[in-house]
């Protein structure tokens, strides 16, 4: 007892304790020189400042509620100097020739004096843990420029959730300048419906196969596009390319005539020989002078603000709901339960929501 009470006191009396107080000092005001203020970060995004933007981007992915306060804050404040880009869905399988694409395309904008976000959502494998779009190098011949900005995003396995944020990215991007901005996602699943929720135009990109050209993707994703392009159609890869886009062409005839009164077209490219980008240009350049004379661009735009609203709502229930404490406690011993029978998932769910319900009194004001 005795000798413990003497290592007590020795620690008490050593002169450590003063040290580590003024290095949390030290520590605490270094930290404060970085924080900036929402006025901070308004100011240096409409001045185009790119490290104050992906500064604000890292606030709005953040889960930390502090963040998300200062988040919301800077996209209200963004709001009113946004919407006024080209919003570009781009989509395709691993290897479709996205990135050299954005590049190839991106390269001819820059020289027509646009600025471009390109911002893409990478669906990390929840298998090996790796990253599909972040692993490489990737579009070195447009990053080094002051009027591109690429924001890889990981998705975490939570499309809804990075949906959210991808249209605050916009958002954001559109205030410090951006006039064009690319959405790029891998197509691999869900991703293409909740990109085409908040883009003026969707980019379908094709590899050219061996005959199985239609198989291999979704109806639902044709339907989406606004374009599909046949990308590396060059070399020995000419002819197939063309039978593609013939396969393509024929079959979009089978599909209702587009809403936004310009129908899909297809087009090849190869942005390594770098031609057929123009072309490609010039048709979403057509598509955009049409919707924004036959209005069907703001009425779109109209949509997409409604749903925006509505998934607002719904992922802030969501995380609510799941973060609560007692919900958090709860939610593992009603699984137990359910696995093993002794409660059936109707039930389960109705008692966890009646149990928030009740205990919804805590819920801060966002
Ligand atoms: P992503 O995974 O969809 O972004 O595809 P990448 O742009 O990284 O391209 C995948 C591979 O295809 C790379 O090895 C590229 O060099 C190659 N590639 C991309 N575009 C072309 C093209 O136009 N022609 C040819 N021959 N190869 C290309």
């Amino acid at each position: 007892m005795a000798e413990e009470n003497n290592d007590f006191l020795k620690v008490n009396k050593g002169i450590k304790q003063p040290e580590l107080i003024n290095r949390q000092a030290v520590e605490r005001l270094r930290k404060n020189k970085n924080i900036l203020t929402v006025s901070d970060y308004v100011t240096g995004i409409k001045n185009g400042n790119t490290s104050i933007l992906g500064k604000a981007i890292t606030l709005i992915e953040s889960h930390l509620e502090e963040h998300q306060q200062i988040a919301s804050e800077i996209i209200n404040q963004c709001l009113p100097m946004s919407g006024n880009s080209m919003r570009i869905g781009i989509t395709g399988v691993p290897g479709a020739g996205k990135s050299t694409f954005i590049e190839s395309l991106g390269y001819y904008l820059l020289q027509k004096g646009h600025k471009l976000a390109v911002l893409a959502i990478d669906p990390s494998s929840e298998i090996s843990g790796g990253s599909i779009l972040g692993d490489k190098t990737r579009m070195e011949k447009i990053s080094a420029s002051n009027s591109v900005f690429i924001r890889p995003s990981p998705s975490g396995g939570s499309l809804g959730g990075v949906a959210r944020k991808t249209r605050e990215t916009i958002i954001v991007c559109e205030a410090a300048g951006f006039d064009i901005i690319f959405v790029e996602t891998v197509g691999v699943g869900q991703s293409e419906t909740t990109v085409h929720s908040m883009v003026d135009f969707f980019l379908l990109l094709m590899l050219a196969g061996a005959g199985d050209e239609l198989q291999g993707i979704k109806r639902g994703i044709m339907e989406m596009a606004n374009a599909i392009i046949i990308t590396k159609a060059d070399g020995e890869n000419i002819t197939k390319a063309n039978i593609a886009k013939n396969d393509y062409t024929n079959a979009l005839h089978l599909f209702p005539n587009s809403e936004s009164g310009v129908n899909p077209k297809v087009a090849c490219t190869s942005a390594l020989k770098n031609t057929g980008i123009i072309d490609i240009w010039n048709i979403i350049i057509d598509y955009f002078t049409v919707t924004r004379q036959n209005n069907y661009h703001i009425e779109q735009r109209q949509k997409q603000a409604k749903q925006w609203m509505h998934q607002t709502i719904s992922s802030f229930l969501t995380d609510n709901f799941y973060n609560h404490n007692s919900i958090k406690e709860k939610i593992v011993q009603y699984e137990t339960k359910v696995v093993s029978g002794e409660e059936n998932p109707f039930s389960a769910a109705h008692k966890l929501i009646n149990e928030y319900l009740n205990s919804v009194h805590d819920i801060k004001n966002i």
